[in-house]
C-alpha cells in the first residue's frame, strides 16, 4: 500500500483540512444490555484516546444538538420515530404489537435513553452535514454511522438512520452525494432509501453469503433513474488489506471520476477489523484507515461516521488512528496513558497484528467482482449535471423546541437544522437523467422491465414524502405496497421482496 492519492486531488495530499468533531459525553452511558455486542462505551473510549493524543485541539469540538423529531421524520416514519419517542423498558410489555411491527426487542432492544440515544448520534451526522455545507472539509461523527435503519423499522443494533438524514442534509446543497460504507456489513438501510435516485450513489464492500443482513449482491444495481447508481461489491472471510484494497482504489477511483461527487459520507464500521467479535474480516488499522485516507486525497468534503465495531478496544483504536489520518497526523503507536488504558494490554499499542487466518478470496474471484463493478461504472460515462437553481434553506438560528428541555444545551446554533422533507430532492429538473444511462441487460429478470424516460421521472416524483406510489402505471411495484421497508422508494420495496431472502439476526451471526 503505498498511501498515494489521486491525481484529481487540486492540493497536495498533505495540505489540513478544516475538521470538526461530534461528541457528547452521555453517549458511552447508554446501554444496550447485558451480553450485546453493541457498547456505546467505545465512542467514550475513542474520545479518551482523541483527548490523550493530543487530536482534539486541532479540531471544532462540537457537542451535536439533538435531533428533534420532525427531523427524524425527514426520512423514517411519523408513527416509527413516535414509538421510540414513548416505548420505556417499563411500558414495553404493553406493546408486543408494536415492537413487533417496529423490530424492537431483541437486536434492537428497548433500553434506558433509547430515544435520546437516537437524536444524539443522529443529531451529530446531520450537524456535520451542516458543517460541511458551510465550508468545513471533513466532519467527524464516530456516534453515528447506523447504516441498517429502515423508514420503519429498527434493524441490526440501529433505530434512526442518521447516514441518510445526513445525506438529505447534504443534498441541499450538493448535486451529488457519494456514499461509501466499509463496514463488514452491507449497508442495507441507506442503499434502499436512495435506490431509485441518480443523485445518491451508494457504494458497499461488505461480507455475502449467509450473513447479516443477507442483501448486497454484485448484481443489486439500483433501479429506475437509479440504475448503476448502487454498487455493492461481495467479499468473503479473511480478506486483508491487500486484496481489499487491490478493488477498494480502483472502484472508488472510477467512482470519484464518473460520478463527481460534491460530498462523500464515508461509513468507517470498525466490524471489518481483524479479530472483530462479531467480524470474519482480516484488516489490520493501516489497512481500514487507508480507505480514508484515499477517499481524503480527492479533496471533497467528507463526512466521516463510525458504524459497527464489537472489539471495542480495536473499535477506539481504528477510530483514533482515521481521525488522525482526518487531520493529517501520524499518530504514535505507543499509547498515552489516559483513564481506559488497561483496554490496551499487554501492548499498549495503536496498531495490532492481523492475525493468519485463511483469505478465502480468491484472486480470480477478485478479478471477477472488480471487473463486473468497473464495468458498470463505465455505463455512466458523464455524471448527471443540472444548473443550480433555488437552494432549501440549510442553517437557520433554533427557536426553542419542544423537543429540548434546555435550549442552552446547544452548544453549536450553526448545526441546527432546517428539516421540511425530501421535496427538494425533486426541486431540480431531470429530464437529463436517463439519457447517459445505456440499456444493459442484466441477469436479474426482474429488472428487465426496464423504465423508459417517462416512467423513470413519476417514480422520481414519488421521493416527495407522501406522494401516491404510481402502482397503476408500474405494476410492477403493486406487489411491494405492503412491505415495510423506505415507502417513499417503492421500488425498493420490490427488491427486497423479491429476493426473499433469509435474514440471520446480526447479533447471532458470529458468536
Ligand atoms: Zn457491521
Amino acid at each position: 500500500m503505498d498511501g498515494s492519492g489521486n491525481s484529481l486531488a487540486s492540493g497536495p495530499d498533505a495540505t489540513k483540512r478544516k475538521v470538526c468533531y461530534f461528541y457528547d459525553s452521555e453517549v458511552g452511558n447508554y446501554y444496550y444490555g447485558q451480553g450485546h455486542p453493541m457498547k456505546p462505551h467505545r465512542i467514550r473510549m475513542t474520545h479518551a484516546l482523541l483527548a490523550h493524543y493530543g487530536l482534539l485541539q486541532h479540531m471544532q469540538v462540537y457537542k451535536p444538538n439533538p435531533a428533534r423529531e420532525r427531523d427524524l421524520c425527514r426520512f423514517h416514519a411519523d408513527d416509527y420515530v413516535s414509538f421510540l419517542r414513548s416505548i420505556t423498558p417499563e411500558t414495553q410489555q404493553d406493546q408486543i404489537r408494536a415492537l413487533k411491527r417496529f423490530n424492537v426487542g431483541e437486536d434492537c432492544p428497548v433500553f434506558d435513553g433509547l430515544y435520546s440515544f437516537c437524536q444524539t448520534y443522529a443529531g451529530g451526522s446531520v450537524g456535520g452535514a451542516v458543517k460541511l455545507n458551510h465550508g468545513h472539509d471533513i466532519a467527524v461523527n464516530w456516534a453515528g454511522g447506523l447504516h441498517h435503519a429502515k423508514k420503519c423499522e429498527a434493524s441490526g443494533f440501529c433505530y434512526v438512520n442518521d447516514i441518510v438524514l445526513a445525506i438529505l442534509e447534504l443534498l441541499k446543497k450538493h448535486e451529488r452525494v457519494l456514499y461509501v460504507d466499509i463496514d463488514i456489513h452491507h449497508g442495507d438501510g441507506v442503499e434502499e432509501a436512495f435506490y431509485t435516485t441518480d443523485r445518491v450513489m451508494t457504494v458497499s464492500f461488505h461480507k455475502f453469503g449467509d450473513y447479516f443482513p443477507g442483501t448486497g449482491d454484485v448484481r443489486d444495481i439500483g433501479y429506475g433513474k437509479g440504475k448503476y447508481y448502487s454498487l455493492n461489491v461481495p467479499l468473503d472471510d479473511g480478506i486483508d488489506d491487500e486484496s481489499y484494497h487491490s478493488l477498494f482504489k480502483p472502484i472508488m477511483g472510477k467512482v470519484m471520476e464518473v460520478f463527481r461527487p460534491g460530498a462523500v459520507v464515508l461509513q468507517c464500521g470498525a466490524d471489518s477489523l481483524s479479530g472483530d467479535r462479531l467480524g470474519c474480516f482480516n484488516l489490520s488499522i493501516k489497512g481500514h484507515a487507508e480507505c480514508v485516507r484515499y477517499m481524503r486525497s480527492f479533496n471533497v468534503p467528507i463526512l466521516l461516521l463510525g458504524g459497527g465495531g464489537y472489539t471495542i478496544r480495536n473499535v477506539a483504536r481504528c477510530w483514533c488512528y482515521e481521525t488522525g489520518v482526518a487531520l493529517g497526523i501520524e499518530v504514535d503507536d505507543k499509547m498515552p496513558v489516559h483513564e481506559y488504558y488497561e483496554y490496551f494490554g499487554p501492548d499498549y499499542t495503536l496498531h495490532v497484528a492481523p492475525s493468519n487466518m485463511e483469505n478465502k478470496n480468491s484472486r480470480q474471484m477478485l478479478e471477477d467482482i472488480r471487473s463486473k463493478l468497473l464495468d458498470n461504472l463505465s455505463r455512466l460515462r458523464h455524471a448527471p449535471s443540472v444548473p443550480f437553481q433555488e437552494r432549501p434553506p440549510d442553517t437557520e438560528f433554533p427557536e426553542p423546541d419542544e423537543d429540548q428541555d434546555d435550549p442552552d444545551e446547544r452548544n453549536d446554533p450553526d448545526s441546527y437544522m432546517d428539516m421540511d422533507d425530501m421535496r427538494h430532492l425533486d426541486e431540480i429538473p431531470r429530464k437529463f437523467v436517463s439519457n447517459n444511462i445505456q440499456s444493459v441487460k442484466i441477469k436479474r429478470e426482474n429488472f428487465e422491465n426496464e423504465l423508459n424516460d417517462q416512467d423513470a421521472l413519476r417514480v422520481a416524483s414519488d421521493l416527495v414524502k407522501g406522494a401516491e406510489p404510481m402502482a397503476e402505471d408500474l405494476p410492477l411495484l403493486k406487489a411491494s405496497e405492503k412491505a415495510s421497508m423506505a415507502v417513499d422508494l417503492e421500488p425498493t420495496n420490490m427488491k427486497m421482496e423479491l429476493e426473499n431472502q433469509f435474514v440471520p439476526a446480526l447479533m447471532y451471526s458470529k458468536p
